[in-house]
């Protein structure tokens, strides 16, 4: 995608800022950015940037519009700029692990890439979405450790949520997808997961509902990683009503654009205490970057009030 921008800058509402700001944004400055496209509308450089000024920490989040033709490029200008680090979405999860000199455990089962360290000029590529996930269920006194687990999807979302679920000690994760593209790949996930954890991992026909809606009734946890519940599904979920449910266990969706979805309207029915959006998932993510690059601890309950 062309970006339409010109090169002005243009004026932007800014609250809080009460004098003259020094020490921050001079000659010291580290830069961090995210690399995608679409771009826009992303969260991360008002989490990453709120972060900075409330550790009192001098870098500067950035977002970069490119695609998969010029993430090469965009990894070179990374090393010359000496940039700590980057975010990567998509449409690059993929397309920058050529560029990079190494891969963490998980990022090398998922196949994919969402932050990059740079330590003095060797690049690692890691995975924090399904850390971020399941960071997130933690902060709320939630474990996957020995529990059994419905997954719903196989695509970007769900596989580094299988992985960080799996990493993490759950004891089954029974993903559920339809037989599109990601059927072919998760079945190599799936076969990776099993090889490198003790979790017994497997992947199931979503077109078979009544072992799709028993396998729910046997966990402990049930995520939905496929976007349905958000426009223009927003009518729809795949738990089809509250009997599907139990009371005791974890409903998390991915989705967090509508905040509550179909799934959640369902599960509150179900009289379900452990209910989630995807919005702990995405400061989660942002969280586990922003430990990687700075050492530091994302004071995520300011965040979340700022992105909520
Ligand atoms: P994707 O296209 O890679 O995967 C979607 C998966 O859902 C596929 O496996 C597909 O088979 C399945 N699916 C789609 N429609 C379906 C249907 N009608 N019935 C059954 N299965 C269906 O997409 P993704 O990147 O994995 O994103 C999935 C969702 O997760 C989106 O809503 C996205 O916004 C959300 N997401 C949230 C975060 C976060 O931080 N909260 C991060 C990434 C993605």
């Amino acid at each position: 995608m062309t970006d339409e921008r010109n090169n002005d800058i243009l004026p932007v509402k800014i609250s809080g800022v009460t004098g003259p700001v020094t020490g921050w944004l001079d000659g010291h400055t580290i830069l961090l950015g995210l690399f995608a496209d679409p771009i826009r509308h992303s969260v991360s450089p008002t989490m990453h940037n709120n972060a900075f000024a409330k550790l009192g920490l001098n870098g500067a989040y950035l977002c970069f519009e490119i695609g998969p033709d010029r993430i090469g490029d965009a990894v070179s200008a990374l090393r010359t700029l000496d940039m700590r680090g980057a975010n990567v979405s998509m449409p690059n999860k993929q397309a920058i692990i050529p560029y990079l000199d190494k891969l963490d455990p998980a990022a090398e089962i998922c196949g994919a890439v969402n932050t990059v360290v740079n330590e003095h000029g060797l690049l690692t590529g890691y995975t924090t979405d399904g850390t971020g996930w399941l960071r997130s269920l933690k902060e709320d006194g939630q474990d996957v450790k020995g529990k059994v687990m419905t997954l719903a999807g196989a695509g970007g979302a769900a596989i580094p949520i299988a992985v960080a679920a799996a990493m993490g000690g759950a004891r089954e994760i029974r993903i559920f997808n339809i037989h599109d593209r990601n059927w072919e790949p998760a079945k190599e996930k799936v076969a990776a997961i099993n090889e490198a954890t003790s979790c017994v991992c497997s992947l199931n026909p979503m077109e078979d509902k009544e072992a799709f809606k028993q396998s729910i009734a046997e966990s402990a946890i049930y995520c939905d990683a496929t976007g349905v519940g958000m426009p223009p599904l927003d009518d729809m979920s795949l738990v089809e009503d509250p009997s599907w449910l139990h009371e005791d266990m974890v409903v998390s969706d991915t989705v967090y654009e509508p905040r509550e979805t179909k799934l959640m309207r369902i599960a509150r029915q179900a009289g379900v205490k452990h209910v989630y959006n995807g919005l702990g998932m995405v400061v989660g993510q942002g969280a586990e970057a922003f430990k990687l690059w700075t050492g530091q601890e994302m004071p995520v309950e300011y965040i979340k009030e700022i992105v909520a």
